[in-house]
């Protein structure tokens, strides 16, 4: 069986671009007890990778050169000798940039596709949904009276982080990149107020005005300036829930930016950061409620699928000029 497989084929340097990237033909030998030739269908492509593709310490060990791509893929068996999984079993696992791979039948998880479309278990049901619920429901913890910020809020995370602080009953206010996304969140996600942060002037103004009673908890997504801005408008006792940086994961420097830090002391704010890992024991519980609510119709949820393995890399790429509405994903087919 023949593979095609995308690899690193150099560390960036600021925005990756193309040229970080190598597509190899692979040939896959036969296969071991316990595992499983798979099919890619579904690839997602995630901020995260790209601290990956540096070899800065972090919490994710970095992609080797000329190595493959590693992240969270949705396949379909194709042949297997294991014991858990038959043929045209729908499995999810972290799996190389691959058309077809072999893999060991203890690192895969099966995805029940009654209960949900399979794409779903990398986006909603998948990391992303895990990262907004325990981010918003352990840290952020709004109450009904409280007024809630997003960042990155038309993404996999903002989004649905954005529709459960809603189910809480905050007033909730979304910031993304586009007219077009802040019309989304507002017209099908429930949004009270959406701000465009790519025409907005003073940001720290047009914050205040739609957020008249201050901010209560702050979902940071993106950091950076937007997030200088937010603070500005914290009330006492806010909560940061420090989520994602993506504005500044292309920076070859450690950027000067306002020091804030006696605002947070002064007004008693919180600032947790979290890796969604941290919860992994309490995963069913997240799992059992995002679910029941996506089936209710209680969380909406859309995705940004692109046709054809050659596009991962651009996929990847446009994550950094939010070319997605919702998750972005590769279907392979
Ligand atoms: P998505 O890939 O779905 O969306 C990313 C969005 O970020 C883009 O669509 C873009 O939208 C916005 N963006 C990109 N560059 C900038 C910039 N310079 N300034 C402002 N916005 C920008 O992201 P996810 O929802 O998957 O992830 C959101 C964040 O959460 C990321 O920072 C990610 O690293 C982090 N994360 C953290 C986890 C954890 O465990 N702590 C787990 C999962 C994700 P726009 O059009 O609005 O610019």
């Amino acid at each position: 069986m023949k593979s095609e497989q995308i690899v690193l084929a150099s560390r960036p340097h600021g925005l990756p671009s193309s040229e970080n990237f190598r597509v190899e033909k692979k040939d896959l030998g036969p296969l071991n007890d316990n595992e499983v030739l798979l099919k890619s269908w579904y690839i997602s492509v995630d901020p995260y990778m790209r601290g990956r593709m540096s070899n800065a310490k972090s919490y994710a060990q970095p992609f080797q050169v000329d190595q493959p791509i590693v992240g969270s893929v949705v396949a379909k068996v194709i042949e297997s000798r294991s014991k858990t999984f038959i043929e045209g079993d729908i499995v999810s696992g972290s799996l190389p940039w691959a058309t077809y791979c072999i893999e060991k039948a203890e690192n895969l998880r099966k995805v029940d596709t009654q209960a949900a479309p399979p794409s779903y278990s990398l986006g909603i049901l998948g990391m992303p949904g895990l990262t907004a619920y325990f981010g918003m429901m352990d840290i952020g913890k709004p109450k009904a009276v409280e007024t809630v910020v997003i960042s990155g809020a038309a993404g996999a995370v903002g989004m649905v982080a954005g529709q459960i602080a809603k189910m809480q009953g905050s007033y909730v206010v979304g910031i993304a990149g586009s007219d077009e996304k802040c019309k989304i969140l507002k017209e099908q996600f429930g949004f009270d107020e959406a701000i465009n942060y790519k025409t907005a002037k003073i940001m720290t103004k047009i914050i205040a005005a739609a957020c008249p009673k201050g901010v209560d908890v702050y979902y940071d997504n993106v950091g950076g300036e937007i997030t200088d801005a937010v603070i500005d408008n914290l009330n006492f006792h806010s909560r940061i829930v420090l989520c994602g940086q993506i504005s500044l994961y292309n920076n070859t420097e450690v950027p000067m930016g306002p020091r804030l830090f006696p605002k947070l002391l002064t007004r008693s704010i919180l600032v947790q950061g979290f890796i969604v890992s941290n919860y992994s024991d309490r995963f069913g519980e997240a799992f059992a409620h995002l679910t029941q609510w996506v089936n209710e119709g209680t969380l909406k949820y859309t995705e940004t699928i692109i046709h054809g393995f050659d596009k991962l890399p651009d996929a990847f790429l446009g994550l950094f000029s939010g070319k997605n509405q919702g998750k972005m994903l590769i279907e392979t087919d």
